[in-house]
């Protein structure tokens, strides 16, 4: 066994109606003005954040979208600048992250995260940005929230369809890390129990979505997940998942959704004992299929066609994923990456 493990994760306060405790989280940071970014018609979201903390509220902005638009990324960094903000708080999804993160950036304001779906930005040092139509990523600790609170109360309206399709965004970070070449027995612990956690929880919450035992337990998975994608390299899955969202304009969470079967098909034979692990977590037989079920009974999205993928676009999408090398089990060929677009178009049963 041989590892480097080097990680330096935020503080994280969990637990149901945690969110009271932001004052204080804001005193140990020492700060005093706050820029709150979130994304359009949470505002009962801001308007939570806002009561607890008052006149330390310099400045809101509501505008955060999926992927991080160069133009959106701009103007927030305008808002922080013109609130002289010291802190930035997202309250919100992995947009609302994205964009904090992308003001960080910039700024190297420190970010306090309350998310409120499952996708695990909270906890990575990893941000994107969408400029002519590409989507670049890169990890930079100084974008890494310092402080997140999960507060499974403020997801009872989150919707079943986004709680699902981030929910299974999030196995898509454990499954990756389960067979990254950077792994450690710590990370894959977590993933799997990632995994567990949130296949169990999520299929509660899509038929009780106040159910608060699923809802906690669906923040903890979550978190593991985030962790997990924060520790270790990611390969084709995200790889695909940031091309088709970036340059395709597909939703995030739910491209995710679709691929993961047939990535971790392509992958199965190269990366067995990671495979083992998710059928085991899973409680199935065998990783892809146990990962398409579960979908089918989440009501994730099936196919690329489904989510606005154009047939013809397949070809340019497999051009663009073997663009760069990037770590995965499996030999990245473009007729392979074409084989899984193709799979994933048409949504085909994995049995
Ligand atoms: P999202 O943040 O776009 O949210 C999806 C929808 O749910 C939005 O309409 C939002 O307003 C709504 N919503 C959020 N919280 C709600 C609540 N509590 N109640 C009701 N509605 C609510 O979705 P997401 O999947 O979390 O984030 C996607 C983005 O996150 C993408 O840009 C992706 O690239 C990024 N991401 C980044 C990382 C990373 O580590 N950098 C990891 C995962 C995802």
């Amino acid at each position: 066994m041989h590892f480097t493990y080097d990680t330096k994760q935020p503080r994280v306060v969990f637990g149901a109606g945690s969110i009271a405790s932001l004052p204080e989280e804001m005193d140990r940071l020492d700060v005093r003005h706050i820029l709150i970014v979130g994304t359009c018609g949470r505002s009962e979201l801001f308007h939570r954040a806002a009561g607890l903390l008052g006149d330390r509220v310099a400045g809101t902005f509501d505008q955060a979208v999926v992927h991080v638009p160069e133009a959106i990324a701009s103007r927030a960094i305008i808002a922080a600048a013109t609130a002289r903000a010291d802190c930035i708080l997202s309250v919100g999804g992995g947009s609302a992250i994205g964009v904090a993160k992308a003001i960080a950036l910039t700024t190297l304001l420190p970010i306090v995260a309350v998310p409120t779906t499952y996708s695990g930005s909270e906890m990575t040092p990893v941000w994107g940005l969408t400029r002519d139509g590409v989507k670049q990523t890169g990890r930079d600790a100084r974008v890494q929230p310092r402080t997140v609170i999960y507060d499974p109360e403020l997801t009872f309206d989150l919707p079943p369809s986004v709680s699902a399709a981030s929910g299974v965004n999030a196995v898509a970070h454990c499954v990756e890390a389960l067979y990254a070449p950077d792994a450690n027995p710590v990370t894959s612990w977590m993933a799997e129990e990632g995994i567990r956690a949130l296949a169990e929880s999520l299929r509660v919450i899509v038929q009780s979505p106040r159910d608060i035992e699923a809802r906690t337990r669906a923040f903890y998975g979550a978190w593991l997940a985030g962790a997990s994608l924060g520790s270790v390299q990611m390969g084709l899955q995200h790889k695909l998942a940031h091309v088709l969202g970036g340059s395709f304009d597909l939703p995030h969470a739910e491209t995710h959704a679709v691929l993961l079967p047939y990535t971790a098909a392509y992958n199965a034979v190269a990366a067995r004992d990671a495979m083992s692990i998710v059928a085991r977590a899973l409680g199935g037989a065998d990783a892809p299929a146990s990962l398409y079920d579960l979908g089918r009974a989440l009501g994730t999205p099936a196919s690329l066609a489904e989510i606005g993928m154009k047939e013809a676009d397949l070809d340019r999408a497999a051009d663009l994923a073997v663009e760069r090398a990037y770590a995965n089990p499996a030999p990245v060929t473009r007729e392979g990456i074409l084989s899984i677009l193709q799979r994933a178009f048409a949504g085909q049963p994995l049995d």
